[in-house]
């Protein structure tokens, strides 16, 4: 007889495990279905190892202590938040894969107010009626945009596809083919376009549109007219768009609604923070766009969600649109939402409050200062052979907001050994209590040191760092 087949015979039962006295605790932390999952899934491990293995010599008691530390480590991995907070050190600010933009603490505030309780997200307090939820945010829109009436969805993908669906079902929309984007995650404009039901027109050619075309591509069949800001690339040269002053004045003309996607749509003039020019919403209210469009969690900086707004007549067909309920927003994100839009208010503190825009116009000064901070930091945590060297580089906005403009940051270079590649490191990053998450380029890791704005999280994190490598 071999070890092998001792062992198996040792192995103890699902019932033994679950009645030992380490067990209880575990039961009334996880529920006792989980553990005995668990404790299944570890018996099995074993037995397969006993099985394929070196003759394996242990009592009961040995492999019921196995089976039992193992189930524990993997509850306390398996029941530990899944989504977490990381630090982003990439360098692309508003990383849609890391969440977009971080709260200011007053929308945070005001989600932690209304989530633990009942809200009067429907109800009008003055008259015991029924409310509209988007009144709560409405009229902030309203006073920053300059449009007539507003209301807000899910994300920007859902306002695009929400007002084609009303204002376009059946029908053709036209759209000059040099704006039929496609941005990450599948939202291409012409998909969108046969989701919502509506024909996509196609005019002009990549590079030039004339106000022509559109004119001659208006039938009985059109419904709209539809602009849509080119986030992630730029059309350099030989060009040419139509403004929508122009296009208002030719949809006047039919009586056609002129749609306008801005993308990240900024609420406020960002020249003076040293991020280029983005045509506001107002902006392109007062150039006569009858429907716009932009995402909240973009350059606006807060929590994600899609903001419509124009037309009085055109909002109150879209909210009656059946599809509005299966997009509409829950009480925390309105909460999250209003607390932004009345930061807005004040634009003299925004640069402060806001944490998106305090990270994108933050002086490269200070950027070098944290840079030199993580980078000591780094020096007694790395393996001494791995060397680390201050750099500049250029951060990205993200999300497609000004897609070709980067702006001065400073980073720490990690440069990897033969033992240390700069895959294995980042690995080590991200496996921290609070991942860090950098950037590989050049086979060198970078850390991008913009939107590390206090050292204190991160230097709690690193301590693990050395037991990772
Ligand atoms: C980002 C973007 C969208 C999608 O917005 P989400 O809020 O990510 O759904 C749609 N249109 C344009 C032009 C965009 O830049």
């Amino acid at each position: 007889m071999n070890g092998g087949s001792s062992a198996l015979r040792a192995l103890p039962s699902v019932d033994y495990l679950m009645n030992l006295e380490r067990t209880q605790p575990m039961a009334v932390s996880y529920g006792r279905d989980s553990v005995i999952d668990e404790v299944k899934k570890q018996l099995n491990n074993l037995r397969t190892e006993i099985l394929a293995g070196p003759v394996l010599d242990a009592n009961r008691d040995q492999l019921a202590d196995r089976v039992m530390s193992q189930t524990q480590t993997e509850l306390l991995r398996l029941f530990s938040p899944s989504l977490q907070p990381v630090i982003n050190l990439t360098g692309v600010i508003l990383h849609t894969n890391l969440g977009r933009a971080p709260y200011p603490q007053e929308a945070i505030d005001a989600m932690v107010r209304v989530a633990g309780s009942a809200t009067n997200l429907e109800y009008q307090l003055a008259t015991g009626k029924r409310g509209r939820r988007d009144d709560h945010v409405e009229h902030w829109i309203c006073r920053l945009t300059g449009a007539e009436a507003a209301t807000t969805v899910n994300n920007n993908a859902a306002a695009v596809l929400l007002v084609l669906n009303t204002l376009a079902k059946k029908k053709e929309v036209i759209v000059s083919r040099g704006e039929l984007i496609e941005i990450g995650g599948s939202f291409r404009m012409p998909a969108i376009m046969k989701k919502a039901s509506c024909k996509l027109r196609e005019v002009g050619t990549t590079n030039r549109t004339h106000l022509k075309d559109y004119r001659q591509a208006i039938t009985k069949k059109t419904a709209a007219l539809m602009k849509v800001h080119t986030s992630n690339y730029e059309i350099k040269g030989f060009n040419q768009s139509v403004t929508a002053q122009d296009l208002a004045v030719l949809c006047k003309e039919f009586d056609l609604p002129l749609i306008d996607d801005l993308g990240s749509g900024s609420l406020i003039d960002l020249a003076p923070y040293g991020l280029g020019t983005e045509r506001t919403a107002r902006e392109a209210i007062n150039e006569g766009v009858d429907i716009i469009t932009f995402s909240g969690d973009k350059l606006l900086g807060g929590p994600q969600c899609g903001i419509i707004a124009g037309k009085k007549s055109l909002i109150e067909q879209i909210d009656k649109n059946p599809m509005k309920r299966a997009m509409r927003l829950d009480k925390i994100t309105l909460a999250a939402l209003e607390a932004v839009l009345k930061l807005y208010t004040q634009p003299e503190q925004l640069a402060e409050k806001l944490p998106a825009l305090r990270v994108l116009s933050r002086l490269p000064e200070s950027i070098r200062e944290s840079a030199q901070q993580l980078q000591k930091l780094l020096q007694t945590k790395l393996p001494s052979e791995v060397t680390t060297s201050i750099e500049t580089c250029q951060s990205q906005i993200g999300s497609g907001a000004l897609p070709t403009r980067t702006i001065k940051s400073f980073a720490v270079k990690v440069t990897p050994t033969q033992s240390y590649s700069a895959e294995y490191l980042a690995g080590a990053f991200r496996k921290l209590g609070v991942p860090v998450i950098g950037r590989i380029k050049n086979d060198c890791l970078w850390f991008d040191c913009r939107s590390l704005e206090s050292g204190e999280a991160i230097k709690a994190s690193m301590q693990q760092l050395p037991a990772l490598l």
